[in-house]
């Protein structure tokens, strides 16, 4: 209640958004991750990985836009590109250049990714997956992970949980290989897809052992289902995704996030035989249309991000900075003896309030919620924003420094909060 009480009087202007929006839209917003009470933050301005709220405070932006924002908010690059995409004409109703440019560099360098094509978000991206999958396969059922997300309409916490999707779905709990074998193997030939995610993103930051995708993929292979890699958050893990540091590769891979520069963006690709389906040189194939789906700001800024900024070795130095700042973090949390800890893999990192090992979705309890929100607000008046939920994803202009005032926050926070760690 304290931290709520300094947290509004410090922004009446974001409160007053809030309570303008919460007339017309439900919740007063649309991105239901941007929910919190008593109301978010309302952004004003960014540069590089700094945020100014329309209260004028400061902050180190160390969300990144949930992965989007690899870029951060003023890479002069990505700005040009789309000024000049823009400068021709906004949307032109007809296919381009840039286009095919941005899908070679995505076949040329995602393993499993043969041919590839372009939706608006990573939620499309899945659902286009999945039907490629049951056309390939003419079957209809999809397994899908306990406490996996795939997008808006795609979140699996468990059976029990209202799911909005009308597909047949079968569940399987992360990272146990013997019983997604066994599930698998028991679905046999009823199995079109596999869909999961190598990382759980939304999920907590809960790294896939190469044991666990191995298991899936063997097994699917077994079944002929297809086997579907959701990288929209991992793939900055290298130049080919989790899927290349694992050497596990799949039958399809879904992307989107960070690879349109920050602009709207999804794909998805796979195996030259599955993504057949859509060809329309053919005769009854799937219908995979959308306005958006090339937009020209995409496409234009996709290319340079992918094709001049966003290399190999950027994706390994990233990584690199990432797993040193997890592992500093969870060097104060260990110096403290506090049960926190922080899970992930290179730049997407995730703080937790227990301290026993976590290799799958688990459900927290009302002191662990508690003490998330308490993190999440004292970062706040510390000047660092983070996801609600205690996710970072570093951008590429976050730098060392910046790291080390994350690191310093939280040993605040640890003293601070010492007697209830
Ligand atoms: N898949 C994963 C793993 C995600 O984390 C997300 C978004 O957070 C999505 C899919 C959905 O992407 P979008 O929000 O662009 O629809």
């Amino acid at each position: 209640a304290e931290a709520h009480e300094a947290y509004t009087a410090a922004r009446p202007k974001s409160a007053a958004i809030h309570a303008r929006a919460r007339e017309v839209m439900p919740g007063g917003n649309t991105r239901s991750v941007l929910f919190y009470t008593p109301f978010p933050t309302a952004m004003a301005r960014g540069e590089g990985c700094r945020l100014w709220d329309v209260d004028g405070r400061e902050y180190l932006d160390l969300l990144g836009e949930y992965t989007a924002g690899l870029f951060g908010h003023s890479e002069k690059r990505i700005l040009d590109a789309v000024r000049d995409a823009l400068e021709r004409g906004i949307n032109l109703a007809s296919v381009g250049e840039k286009e095919g440019q941005l899908a070679s560099l995505i076949v040329g360098r995602f393993p499993s990714v043969e041919m590839v094509r372009f939706t608006n978000s990573g939620t499309e991206a899945n659902l286009l997956a999945l039907a490629a999958a049951r056309a390939f396969t003419g079957r209809v059922k999809t397994m899908v992970m306990r406490g996996g997300y795939h997008g808006g309409v795609l979140t699996f916490a468990t059976e029990k949980s209202p799911v909005n999707v009308p597909i047949p779905l079968a569940f399987t709990d992360y990272n146990d290989p013997e019983a997604a074998r066994r599930n698998i193997l028991a679905e046999g030939d009823q199995l079109a897809a596999v869909l999961v995610e190598p990382m759980l993103g939304s999920g907590g930051c809960i790294p896939a052992t190469r044991e666990f995708l191995q298991a899936l993929r063997d097994a699917t292979r077994q079944t002929g289902a297809v086997l579907i890699f959701d990288e929209v958050m991992t793939s900055r893990h290298s130049a080919g995704g989790l899927q290349a540091r694992h050497g596990v590769i799949p039958d399809m891979t879904t992307l989107g996030k960070y690879m349109a520069g920050g602009m709207s963006f999804g794909a998805f690709g796979g195996r030259r035989e599955v993504m057949a389906v859509f060809d329309g040189h053919k005769p009854g194939t799937l219908a995979h249309a959308g306005t958006f789906n090339n937009n020209v700001w995409s496409m234009a800024a996709g290319c340079v991000a992918m094709g001049e900024i966003f290399d190999a070795a950027a994706a390994e130095a990233l990584y690199a900075r990432g797993e040193a700042l997890r592992l500093a973090l969870n060097g104060v949390a260990r110096r403290a003896g506090a049960a926190m800890q922080f899970t992930g893999l290179g730049s997407m990192v995730n703080v937790h309030f227990r301290a026993e090992p976590i290799t799958g979705p688990y459900a927290a309890t009302e002191a662990e919620n508690k003490l998330r929100e308490l993190f999440f607000f004292d970062m706040l008046a510390q000047g660092i924003y983070l996801a609600r939920r205690g996710m970072a994803a570093l951008s590429l202009p976050v730098t060392d420094a910046d790291c080390a005032r994350y690191v310093a926050a939280v040993e605040e926070f640890v003293a601070a909060r010492k007697p209830l760690l």
